[in-house]
C-alpha cells in the first residue's frame, strides 16, 4: 500500500518536534518538512561567530516547567548535555522609580499582599487578566512589583490585557487547587535538580541532535506561498515546487498560517521586540544576576537585560569577558539606532561607560503572540473551522497554550498522538 504524504510546515521547534514524534510511525507515513530558513529550529539558534557565544532566541528554560522537553532531551540523548545555571543566576532584578531594586521588592505592600491570598476565596474556572487576578488575590503593588515584570519578560506585553488562566495557567491552577497561590506554592511537589538549564554547546546542538534523530525528508529553503485545499488533502506552492499532500500540520507562525489559509488567526495580536547581544573582552558589569526587567510604567527604551555571562558562565570564552542582551520595546529600528538605544540604557542603569568589542543586532518583529482574555474564543472558532472544512489539517505553534519551547513541544506530542491514535491503527 502507498504510504500517505504528510507535509509539515514551519521547521521552528513545533514543526521539527512534530516530526520527530510523527516519524515514530514512519512505517505508514511518508513526511516531509518545509522551512523558508537553510536551517531548521526557527527562533532557536546560537552564535560564535563574533568570538563570543550568544543564543539569539531562548536560552534558559524553568525545570520544574519543562516536563517535555526534559523528556524529549533524554530520549534523544541530550540530557547528558544539560547544563546548569550559575548560582548567581537566582538574583533577578527590576528598574523601579529610577532604580535597580533586587526582586521581589520587599514591602508592606507585599507582605499585605501575601497574607490576602491566605484568606481569598478561590475563583473557579473564570478568566481574567493577569493584572485582575493579582489585584483580586493579593493587591496592586504585587500587581506591579511582581506580575508586570513576569508579563515583560515573557510576552512583552501588558498585564491588563494577558489572560491568567491562558499565559500563566501554574497560578490559576495552584489558586483553583489549594484555595491560594502562596499555599500551594508550599504545598506543590518540588522539582529536584537545577533550577535552570540549558545545554553545554547552546540550544543549536539540542536541535542539530533533533535533527539527525528524526528520519524525514527536510526541504529548506523553501517558502510556502500557497496552499490550495482539495478533496483529499492539499496542493502546496512553495518557492521552489508543488507538492500533493494527504495530512498538512502547519507548524508556521499564526500570522503566516492565517494569511495564507486561516484568517482567523489574524485576530491574534503579536508583539515585538530588537535584540541587541553585546561582548565585552574585559568586565564591566558590577551587579551579579540572571538580569532586570523594567516595569512597564517606567518610561524607558527596553524591557529587559540578560546578564549572558554572569547567569552561563560556561559559554564564556574568556574568563573576564562580559556578555549581555538588551531586549528593545521597539521591533522597528535601524541596527544603528537600537545599539545606541542599548549603550544608552546600559549607562543608565548600569552604568556601564564602555563601548562593546561587539554588537549584534536582530530585530524579532511579530514573537510573541499575546494570549489575551477571550484568546479561548479564537482558538475555539479556528478549531470549529479547520473541523469542518480542513479536517486534514492539524495546527502546533507558540500561540496556543503558551509560547514557551516546552509549552510548543507538549502541544506537537499531544498533537501527534492524537492523530497516530485515530489514524494510524
Ligand atoms: C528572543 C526570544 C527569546 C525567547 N526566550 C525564551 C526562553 O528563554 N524560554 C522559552 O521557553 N521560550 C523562549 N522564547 C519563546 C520560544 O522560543 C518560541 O515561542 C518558540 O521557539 C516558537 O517556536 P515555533 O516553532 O512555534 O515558531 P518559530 O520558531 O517561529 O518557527 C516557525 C518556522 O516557520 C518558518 N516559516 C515562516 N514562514 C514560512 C513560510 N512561508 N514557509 C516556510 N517556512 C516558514 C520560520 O522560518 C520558522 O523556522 C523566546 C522567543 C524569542 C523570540
Amino acid at each position: 500500500m502507498q504510504k500517505k504524504r504528510i507535509f509539515i510546515l514551519g521547521g521552528g521547534i513545533s514543526g521539527l518536534s512534530l516530526a520527530y514524534y510523527l516519524a515514530k510511525r514512519k512505517d505508514l507515513y511518508e513526511i516531509h518538512l518545509i522551512e523558508k530558513n537553510e536551517r531548521p529550529g526557527g527562533w532557536i539558534d546560537s552564535d560564535d561567530s563574533t568570538g563570543f557565544f550568544f543564543e539569539k532566541g531562548p536560552r534558559v528554560f524553568r525545570s520544574s516547567k519543562s516536563k517535555e522537553f526534559l523528556s524529549l532531551a533524554a530520549e534523544i540523548g541530550m540530557d547528558k548535555e544539560l547544563v546548569g545555571c550559575s548560582p548567581h543566576a537566582k538574583k533577578r532584578y527590576l528598574w523601579r522609580e529610577g532604580k535597580l531594586r533586587q526582586a521581589p521588592i520587599l514591602s508592606w505592600g507585599l507582605i499585605k499582599g501575601v497574607l490576602r491570598d491566605l484568606t481569598v476565596k478561590p475563583k473557579i474556572g473564570q478568566d481574567e487578566s493577569v493584572w485582575e487576578f493579582a489585584c483580586r488575590r493579593f493587591n496592586a503593588q504585587v500587581a506591579r512589583d511582581v506580575f508586570d515584570p513576569l508579563v515583560t519578560g515573557i510576552y512583552g506585553g501588558s498585564m491588563r490585557e494577558i489572560s491568567i488562566s491562558l499565559g500563566f495557567p501554574q497560578f490559576k491552577a495552584l489558586e483553583e487547587k489549594y484555595g491560594s497561590v502562596i499555599k500551594g506554592f508550599f504545598k506543590m511537589p518540588r522539582y529536584r535538580g537545577p533550577r535552570l538549564f540549558s545545554f553545554q554547546r547552546g540550544m543549536k546542538s539540542f536541535i542539530k541532535k533533533l535533527e539527525e534523530c528524526t528520519p524525514i525528508h527536510f526541504h529548506y529553503g523553501e517558502e510556502i506561498t500557497s496552499i490550495q485545499s482539495q478533496e483529499e488533502g492539499f496542493e502546496l506552492k512553495t518557492s521552489q515546487n508543488i507538492y500533493e499532500a494527504d495530512y498538512l500540520f502547519s507548524a508556521l507562525p499564526c500570522h503566516v498560517i492565517g494569511r495564507l489559509l486561516l484568517p482567523q488567526l489574524l485576530h491574534i495580536s503579536l508583539q515585538g521586540t530588537t535584540l541587541v547581544h553585546l561582548g565585552y573582552h574585559k568586565k564591566v558589569l558590577k551587579k551579579k544576576g540572571f538580569g532586570y526587567l523594567v516595569g512597564s510604567q517606567e518610561k524607558e527604551d527596553i524591557l529587559g537585560v540578560v546578564f549572558d555571562s554572569n547567569a552561563f558562565s560556561s559559554f564564556n570564552r574568556l574568563p573576564q569577558e562580559t556578555r549581555l542582551t538588551v531586549m528593545l520595546k521597539s521591533d522597528d529600528l535601524s541596527d544603528g539606532e537600537a545599539r545606541d538605544l542599548a549603550i544608552k540604557a546600559l549607562r543608565k542603569h548600569l552604568k556601564i561607560k564602555e563601548q562593546p568589542d561587539v554588537s549584534m543586532v536582530l530585530s524579532a518583529p511579530k514573537v510573541f503572540p499575546q494570549l489575551k482574555v477571550g484568546h479561548d474564543k479564537i482558538l475555539k472558532e479556528v478549531e470549529a473551522v479547520t473541523q469542518q472544512k480542513y479536517p486534514r489539517l492539524k495546527l502546533v505553534g507558540n500561540y496556543f497554550y503558551g509560547v514557551g519551547v516546552n509549552d510548543c513541544i507538549a502541544r506537537a506530542k499531544s498533537v501527534s498522538e492524537i492523530f497516530l491514535r485515530e489514524t494510524a491503527s
